[in-house]
């Protein structure tokens, strides 16, 4: 099966084919912050879905080269800035800094490129964007001195939000970056300056000012990954306008089609509301570190709904993600134990989804069908399904001595290639690894249980808590956890 995702411009799920002709090198980008204050787990939503395409791509061979950008100047910037007395660049740092703090404690990959918007060459491209609608007249200057752009001449805008062309109403507007569908109306390109913005300017021909934020991504995007993209990602509460307007500037600059596939994420709800800092009903990421839940934690709550469907935020939900993992944990460490160790499984190497054969007879559907869920529009409720039955599969032969080594390897090979897309393993997975005494006197212990003979299992299970372990009978078997 193809990989299929869904494209809101064409409201269809179509087979994705990028345009590299060798049909190998995908140019995805995706939104990134607006970094006026630290980014709440909504916003990380967005980016955990993105890093989940960008794996599975990559799972799947495709070479991504991912953009993110940073909205390093907006109002809301300057707004904060000015608020604070301090330069626009320093206020920034700050936000900037923890959003990539925050990226690795999600484990959400980097991009390749992470430009921001007031670096110069950016500056200078959407000056160059703007001239060039300028000289086509699509582009004006109104008598508040600031550009705007001419709607009439872009009969598609409203294609991606499917508007109806009815509602618009060309002859308004709109100075503002962010507004509702009523609002519909020129949009601004360059903001002229003016003394609520202080010293953020910059020169253009048209005086003093600053980019608009549609104007920001259309010349970062372009400037990186050329005029033609594969795919472009956000929440969904970007397609209009920021995404509409993205269109309608790239195109009439460049004549070509911007995006091949739009791929759009529904929100994260608190109690039937979108999180957002204007509604105040947000948690960041530092706020659930500080309440104990990890990275890890958080990363499995996002990233295990389906993209498309709104995903409600509670604390029983972490709570889940913290059992699902330890249920995953507790695998890992079995078919590492049953591969011969730490040192034998640091040399296995991940099995391709192409050599499924390796893997014995009853797995292979399961770790298969674990990725054709996620060509099937990024479906992973549908893999985790499929992987929790090889793990409790796997596990039922365990609890019946069924797996030999070599079985085991070929599942941690198979683990490899699932976490290369899930990112789920504990960084301090092998430190918590059963020392190989320890896991001698389980196997004793368990030996002796199967036999009856207590007065063994309990000698035994004395000599495993002297060496600072505990041992428990349990439904998929004896579990030995470190004491703390
Ligand atoms: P912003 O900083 O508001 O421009 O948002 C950055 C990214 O986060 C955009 O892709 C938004 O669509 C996305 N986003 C914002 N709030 C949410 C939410 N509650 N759920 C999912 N994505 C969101
Ligand atoms: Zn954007």
């Amino acid at each position: 099966m193809p990989t299929r995702f869904f494209n809101t411009y064409t409201r269809e799920l179509e087979d994705f084919r990028p345009l590299d002709p060798a049909g190998k090198r995908v140019k995805l980008y995706t939104c990134g912050p607006t970094v006026y204050n630290f980014a709440h787990i909504g916003n990380f939503r967005a980016y955990v879905f993105e890093d989940l395409l960008q794996r599975h791509l990559e799972a799947r061979g495709f070479e991504v080269e991912r953009v993110m950008n940073l909205t390093d100047v907006d109002d809301k910037t300057i707004r904060g800035c000015r608020q604070l007395g301090v330069r626009l660049a320093e206020f920034t740092q700050k936000f900037k800094d923890a959003f990539f703090e925050d990226l690795k404690t999600l484990r959400i990959k980097p991009a390749a490129h992470f430009p921001a918007a007031t670096e110069p060459r950016y500056i200078t491209r959407m000056i160059e964007m703007i001239s060039l609608l300028m000289e086509k007249e699509i582009a004006y200057q109104a008598e508040d001195k600031s550009l705007y752009f001419r709607l009439s001449k872009f009969p598609d805008y409203g294609k991606l939000a499917h508007l109806n062309l009815d509602e618009l109403r060309p002859g308004t507007r709109v100075s503002s970056d962010e507004y509702e569908k009523e609002n519909i109306g020129d949009f601004a390109l360059w903001k002229a300056w003016d003394e609520n913005d202080g010293d953020v300017k910059w020169d253009s021909p048209w005086g003093p000012g600053r980019p608009g934020w549609h104007i920001e991504c259309s010349a970062m995007a372009t400037a990186l990954l050329g005029p033609e993209i594969d795919i472009h990602c956000g929440g969904v509460d970007n397609i209009f306008p920021h995404h509409e307007a993205e269109i309608a500037q790239s195109e009439c600059c460049t004549g070509k089609k911007f995006v091949r596939y739009w791929l759009h994420c529904a929100h994260l709800m608190v109690e039937g509301q979108k999180m957002s800092k204007s509604a105040g009903n947000f948690y960041t990421l530092r706020d659930l570190l500080e309440k104990g839940w990890t990275g890890r934690e958080i990363r499995y709550a996002l990233i295990t709904v389906n993209y498309r469907l709104p995903l409600n935020f509670t604390f029983d939900g972490l709570a889940g993600a913290r059992s699902a993992l330890g249920r995953i944990d507790e695998w890992v460490a079995r078919i590492t134990r049953a591969s011969g160790g730490r040192n034998a499984v640091s040399s296995l190497p991940a099995l391709g989804i192409d050599q499924m054969s390796e893997l014995p007879l009853e797995y292979r559907t399961l770790f298969a069908n674990f990725f054709d869920c996620l060509d099937n529009d990024l479906n992973i409720s549908g893999a985790m399904g499929q992987f929790f039955d090889l793990i409790r599969e796997s596990n039922r032969r365990f609890d019946q001595e069924e797996l030999g080594v070599n079985d085991a390897r070929s599942l941690y090979s198979a683990w490899l290639t699932i976490g290369s897309v899930l990112d789920f393993q504990r960084s301090d997975f092998f430190e918590l690894q059963i020392p190989e005494d320890v896991s001698k006197l389980a196997d004793d212990y368990q030996a002796a249980r199967r036999t009856k003979n207590w007065a063994e299992s309990d000698r035994l299970r004395s000599m495993i808590e002297a060496k600072g372990w505990g041992v428990r009978e349990t439904k998929e078997g004896t579990k030995l956890t470190p004491k703390s």
